[in-house]
């Protein structure tokens, strides 16, 4: 069994941003040469997350507003007594869940037609990394 690790940095410019990655995962996955396996996507914060999912613009926005349902920002979060405000980001975090696992097949993302890898940032405006872990032979 092979592993190889490589590191997504992001730096969106706005607070909420749904990145597609498919292409940056599916270049790692090429650079590892590795024929059958698993890729893990997996975002190093507890305000960011990753998912599978449609890209498609107004799935995006219904995403985004389901999410701000669930996970409203509010000024009332507990965790806000530490001086931060962020409560929302992490809530919104828990629910896309922070990493996914791709499967690998003949050397390429074995994704179905419409399924697609998104970088969702949630507390944005500065540097946050996902890692990309792929292993098999
Ligand atoms: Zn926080």
């Amino acid at each position: 069994m092979k592993a190889h690790t490589q590191y997504l940095t992001f730096h969106t410019r706005s607070e909420h941003e749904y990145v597609h990655i498919t292409p940056q995962v599916e270049q790692i996955v090429r650079q590892s040469g590795i024929q059958e396996g698993l890729a893990l996507v997996s975002a190093m914060h507890i305000t960011a997350g990753v998912y599978v999912n449609d890209n498609e613009e107004g799935l995006i926005e219904d995403i985004e507003k389901w999410l701000e349902k669930l996970a409203p920002r509010n000024p009332n979060y507990k965790h806000h007594q530490t001086g931060e405000t962020n409560g929302d980001a992490h809530l919104k975090s828990m629910l896309v869940h922070h990493q996914v696992i791709v499967p690998i097949t003949a050397g390429k993302l074995d994704l179905g037609p419409w399924q697609r890898v998104f970088y969702a940032e949630f507390d944005g405006r500065r540097s946050k990394r996902v890692l990309v872990k792929v292993i098999g032979e």
